[in-house]
C-alpha cells in the first residue's frame, strides 16, 4: 500500500515528538502520496536542530550537518532529518551559502519551490498545506511558492525542476509561473553544469518528455548550457522517453563533435562511453548485411544496449538514423543468436596474447591485436572451436 513507506517511517517522527519537538513528511514524497503515485523515499522536517536529532538517535549519520540534514538510520533503513530552515541572501541565482535553522514550519515551507512541493503530513496523514498545494495537485498544475520571478532569480535551478516535474507528472505550469520561466532562464547560465545534468536526465526520462522537449526549444533552454549550445538542437527530435546518453549520441551522430565538447558536460566516464558506444552502433547498424555481422554486434554491444535500440527505433528513424532491416535486426533474432553465443567476452577465449606470442615466437605488435579480434569473430560465427589447440592451428594459417 502507499502508506507502508510512512508507517515505516513514523515511530521515527514520534521519537521526535516526544522529545517536544515538530516533525513531518515533507516534499516529494507527500506530494506523491496525495497523487496516488509510488512513493520511493521519504524525507522528514522537523524544529529540532541537527544537534538535537543527533542526541535524540542512537545511530545518525551528519551528512549534511551544516544544512541541517542528519541520516537517520532505523530498522536498517536511511531517512533524511533536516531541520526547518531559513534561506538567507542568494548570489549569483544559485543556492545561498547561508541557511537559518528556525522553529517555525512555515518559514521552512515557504522556502520550497512549487506548492504541491510544500506540503506537510504528519503522522495523521494530516495535512498543513500553506500554499494550497493540495488544490494544485488536484488541477494538476505547477505553481511557484510566492512570485515566481523572485523564486527563480534567487535559485535558476527552480525553472528547470519545474519543466522536469511538468515531465514526470504530466502537469501544467501555471501562466504566470511559466511567463517567469521566460523571463529568467538567462539565469540557468549561473548553475553548475553537475545541478542542470541531473535535472534534465530526469526530465528527458519522464512520461511527457516529448511535450517538454519543444518547451526547452521554445524557452532557448539550450542556450545557456555548456556543450548543447555549440549544437542546433532544434534538429533532434523527440517523441518519447530518453536517456541523456541516447539524446546525445543522436545528436553527435547528426553533428559531430566539435573537439573534445563532450568534457564539458562534466558526465561520468561511463556515461561518455555508453554515448561513443551508441554512435559506433548507429555506424555500423546502417551497414550491417547478414547474419554474420549481426552475431559480431550482438556479441560486442550485448542484450540490453541492443534491445533500448530497437524498442527506441521510432525515435531514432524520426532522427534519420538508419537501422537495418527488420528482417535481419528484431528481438527475437537478436535474443536466438545470444542465447547461442560461444563465447561473451574476450577472456572466454580459450587463449591469450602471450600464449600467441609464445606460440609463434614472434614479437608484440598491432598485428596481435588484430590477430585475436579475428580469432575472436572467427569464434563468435562458429568458424573455429574455442579450444588452444584448435586456435593455434588456426593461427598458423590464417595469420
Ligand atoms: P523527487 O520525487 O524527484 O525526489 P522531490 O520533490 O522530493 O522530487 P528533491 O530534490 O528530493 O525533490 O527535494 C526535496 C524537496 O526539497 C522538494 O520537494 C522541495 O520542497 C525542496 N527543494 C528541492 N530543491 C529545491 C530548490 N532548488 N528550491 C527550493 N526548494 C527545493
Ligand atoms: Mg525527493
Amino acid at each position: 500500500m502507499n502508506k507502508d513507506l510512512f508507517l515505516k517511517a513514523a515511530p521515527i517522527l514520534n521519537q521526535i515528538k516526544s522529545h517536544g519537538y515538530e516533525a513531518y513528511y515533507i516534499g516529494g514524497s507527500v506530494r506523491d502520496y496525495l497523487m496516488g503515485r509510488p512513493i520511493h523515499d521519504i524525507d522528514i522536517t522537523t524544529s529540532a536542530d541537527p544537534d538535537e536529532i543527533e542526541t535524540i538517535f542512537e545511530h545518525t549519520i551528519p551528512i549534511g550537518k551544516e544544512h541541517g540534514t542528519i541520516n537517520v538510520v532505523f530498522n536498517h533503513e536511511n531517512y533524511e532529518v533536516t531541520t526547518y530552515r531559513a534561506e538567507g541572501e542568494y548570489k549569483d541565482h544559485r543556492r545561498p551559502d547561508e541557511v537559518f535553522f528556525v522553529r517555525d514550519l512555515y518559514k521552512d515551507v515557504e522556502r520550497r519551490d512549487f506548492t504541491m512541493n510544500a506540503i506537510a503530513m504528519d503522522t495523521d496523514f494530516n495535512i498543513r498545506d500553506y500554499f494550497g498545494g493540495y488544490e494544485d495537485i488536484q488541477k494538476q498544475r505547477i505553481v511557484t511558492v510566492g512570485e515566481a520571478n523572485e523564486r527563480f532569480n534567487e535559485d535558476a535551478l527552480r525553472i528547470l525542476r519545474g519543466l522536469r516535474f511538468k515531465s514526470q507528472l504530466g502537469f501544467e505550469i501555471e501562466g504566470h509561473t511559466y511567463e517567469a520561466m521566460k523571463n529568467k532562464m538567462p539565469d540557468t547560465g549561473y548553475l553548475s553544469i553537475e545541478r542542470i545534468i541531473v535535472e534534465l536526465v530526469k526530465l528527458l526520462e519522464g512520461k511527457d518528455a516529448a511535450e517538454v522537449y519543444p518547451m526547452l526549444l521554445a524557452l532557448d533552454f539550450f542556450k545557456y548550457v555548456p556543450f548543447f549550445k555549440d549544437y542546433d538542437m532544434t534538429q533532434v527530435e523527440i517523441d518519447e522517453p530518453l536517456t541523456l546518453e541516447l539524446l546525445i549520441a543522436i545528436l553527435l551522430f547528426k553533428q559531430p563533435e566539435v573537439n573534445g565538447a563532450l568534457a564539458k558536460l562534466k558526465i561520468s566516464n561511463d556515461r561518455k562511453k555508453q554515448i561513443q558506444r551508441y554512435v559506433q552502433l548507429f555506424e555500423q547498424l546502417g551497414t550491417l548485411n547478414g547474419k554474420k555481422q549481426l552475431r559480431v554486434l550482438v556479441y560486442d554491444y550485448g542484450l540490453s544496449v541492443l534491445s533500448y535500440i530497437l524498442t527506441m527505433q521510432a525515435t531514432l528513424e524520426k532522427n534519420d538514423i538508419p537501422l537495418s532491416h527488420p528482417l535481419i535486426f528484431n528481438q527475437k533474432t537478436i535474443e536466438a543468436i545470444y542465447e547461442n553465443l560461444p563465447i561473451y567476452q574476450r577472456s572466454d577465449i580459450a587463449i591469450n596474447g602471450k600464449i600467441i606470442l609464445e606460440t609463434l615466437n614472434r614479437k608484440g605488435g598491432p598485428w596481435l591485436k588484430e590477430a585475436l579480434r579475428a580469432i575472436e569473430c572467427a569464434i563468435i560465427n562458429n568458424e573455429l572451436s574455442n579450444e588452444q589447440s584448435e586456435i593455434i592451428k588456426w593461427v598458423k594459417t590464417n595469420v
